[in-house]
This record gives structure tokens, C-alpha cells and sequence, in this order.
């Protein structure tokens, strides 16, 4: 009986992770915005991303014919340095974070990794090299442990807790009677933006890539918890090459260079300072930001006196 029974067991343990894997897909297509003709050619070598220099040439790119997204975007961010992107909402900033994981292709143009053409390369071996915490996150129907570790499945559970405390979702994770084996998602525990977005922020900080690309990655956070993972943020990307999308300009004034994205363009680049002093878009956007902190402080100082 038990050489039936072994292979039979054998088989529902397939069973159900083919079925895991088939789930995971589903929820990735419907989760990422993909066009699904991206295919590899059979003979694609895997991406080399030893260094990590990330390069933009040209970059042409359009959703739907009639409507041109990107018009010609060249940028380069070194092995190991920071380059923000700032710019209007529909400018084609989170457009650019699809291009790099080949979501989508340049129509054309070409994005460049170590030198590498990343069309040219197989698609499982960049999106390993690769590490983004998206605008908005759709988690797994599975735990919160599990959504984690999905950044590196081989991670000890040491690990994983150690990145969810990096991520400041350690404590809520914790105080759940079922802790890191919590369900979440459609059919568990429904997380606020703020707590889905620093499980994608732990995921990311478990799987530690080459490349980081972080889209709005704290936009869903109050300014205190913000302040506190933007210093773990900092941490990661401190020797990572980091392309990081900025809602709140106050956190990328150390950024190697900045560009300004305006309607699928670069209309501005360059160090925080320079941009100041030349009183073009990114002076006028971050006088802006100032007044609407200085306003938000006086609002809560006020709150606070009541
Ligand atoms: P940003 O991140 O700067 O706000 P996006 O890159 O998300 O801008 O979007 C740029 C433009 O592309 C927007 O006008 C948006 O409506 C459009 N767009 C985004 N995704 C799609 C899509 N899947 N199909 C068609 N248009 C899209
Ligand atoms: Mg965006």
C-alpha cells in the first residue's frame, strides 16, 4: 500500500503547487498591467546585472498607437547611484518602472542593463535582478509570511521577520492572533494601502536586487512612518543602483541626478541644488511642496491646540 500511497501523495503535492503557481499567475496578470506578446526567444542568454548600471536610449513608447507616452527619453544611473524621476501625475513616470520589467516594449529605443539589451534577455533572470515596490500593491491570497518570503522563497524565517521590522509592519504583523500565517487579501485580512505598501517595501528588502526601482513606494504612508522606512529605503539602496519615483520631493534631494518627466520628456535634469537655481519646473514644484508642508504643520499644530 504505501508504494500507492507515496507516489499518490507525491502527486497531490504537484498537485497543489502547480495549482499555487497557476493562482500566482492568474493574480500577476490581472495585478500587473502586462502586454502578454512580450516573449522571450528561445535561445535568450540570462541577464549578467553584476555591476547594475541601468541606461535609457531613446526610449520611444506608446500604450495605444495614437497616444505617444514616452517621446524619446534618454537617462543613464550608474552602477550603485540614485536617480530620481519628478514630474506631473500622467507624465509617464510609473510607464518607465513597466518598461524596466519588461511589462511592456519600447517601440522603439532600447533599455540597457551592464550593457545588456533587456528585450534580448531572458525575462526570469531580469526580473531577479530587478526589485520594485509598485505605486500600488495587490497582494497574494495566501499569508502574510508568504507574501514576504515571495521576494526570496528560500529566506529563513529570521529573515523575513528581520525585513518586515526593516519595513515597520513587523509589530502590526505580530499582534495578529495568527501572526505571519495570517491570510490576506480577497479572502483574509484586508490591509490598508499604508500596510500593503510596506509589505511590498519588506518583500523588497528580503529579495535586496542589483536594481531598485521604487514608484511612489511610501505614497500611501502617514509622514511618520514614512520618515521611519525612508530610512531603511536609504539603507537598501545606499550600494544598489536606485531609480526612485518621487511623490514628495523632500526625499530625494540627495539624489545623484534628478529628471524631470513632463508629458513622456526630460524638460529638466540635474542636482537638486542646480535645479534650484536655475528657477525652471523642479524650483516651482518644490516651492509648492514647501508651502503645502508648511500649511499641513500649521493645520496640525492647530488641531493639536483644539
Ligand atoms: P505617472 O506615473 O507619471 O502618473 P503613468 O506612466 O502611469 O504616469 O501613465 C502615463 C500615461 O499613460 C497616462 O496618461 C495614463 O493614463 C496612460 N496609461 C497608463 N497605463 C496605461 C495602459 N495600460 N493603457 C493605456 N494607457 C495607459
Ligand atoms: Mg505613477
Amino acid at each position: 500500500l504505501m508504494q500507492l500511497y507515496l507516489p499518490l501523495n507525491f502527486m497531490g503535492m504537484l498537485y497543489r503547487e502547480i495549482r499555487q503557481a497557476l493562482i500566482d499567475i492568474g493574480e500577476m496578470f490581472t495585478i500587473l498591467s502586462r502586454d502578454p506578446e512580450v516573449r522571450d526567444r528561445p535561445d535568450a542568454p540570462p541577464l549578467d546585472a553584476e555591476a547594475g548600471e541601468l541606461r535609457f536610449e531613446d526610449v520611444r513608447f506608446a500604450y495605444t498607437p495614437e497616444r505617444p507616452i514616452l517621446r524619446g527619453v534618454s537617462f543613464t544611473v550608474p552602477a550603485g547611484n540614485t536617480v530620481a524621476v519628478v514630474g506631473p501625475s500622467g507624465a509617464g513616470k510609473s510607464t518607465l518602472s513597466r518598461l524596466i520589467f519588461r511589462f511592456y516594449e519600447p517601440q522603439s529605443g532600447r533599455i540597457l542593463i551592464d550593457g545588456q539589451d533587456i528585450a534580448a534577455v531572458r525575462q526570469e533572470s531580469l526580473r531577479e535582478a530587478v526589485g520594485m515596490v509598485p505605486q500600488d500593491t495587490v497582494l497574494f491570497n495566501d499569508t502574510i509570511g508568504y507574501n514576504i518570503r515571495y521576494g526570496r522563497p528560500d529566506a529563513s524565517d529570521a529573515e523575513v521577520a528581520e525585513a518586515a521590522r526593516l519595513a515597520q509592519i513587523d509589530n502590526f504583523i505580530r499582534s495578529l492572533p495568527q501572526g505571519y500565517d495570517t491570510q490576506v487579501g480577497e479572502r483574509g485580512l484586508k490591509l490598508s494601502g499604508g500596510e500593503k505598501q510596506r509589505v511590498a517595501i519588506a518583500r523588497t528588502i528580503l529579495k535586496s536586487p542589483r536594481i531598485l526601482v521604487l514608484d511612489e513606494a511610501t505614497s500611501a504612508l502617514d509622514s511618520f512612518t514614512e520618515r521611519e522606512i525612508q530610512q531603511a529605503l536609504d539603507k537598501i539602496s545606499e550600494d544598489r543602483t536606485t531609480l526612485v519615483i518621487a511623490h514628495r520631493l523632500s526625499t530625494i534631494v540627495n539624489a545623484d541626478e534628478i529628471l524631470v518627466l513632463d508629458k513622456g520628456e526630460i524638460v529638466e535634469r540635474g542636482a537638486h541644488a542646480q535645479l534650484l537655481a536655475r528657477g525652471g519646473v523642479y524650483a516651482a514644484l518644490w516651492n509648492r511642496q514647501r508651502q503645502v508642508d508648511a500649511a499641513r504643520a500649521t493645520l496640525a499644530r492647530n488641531a493639536e491646540a483644539n
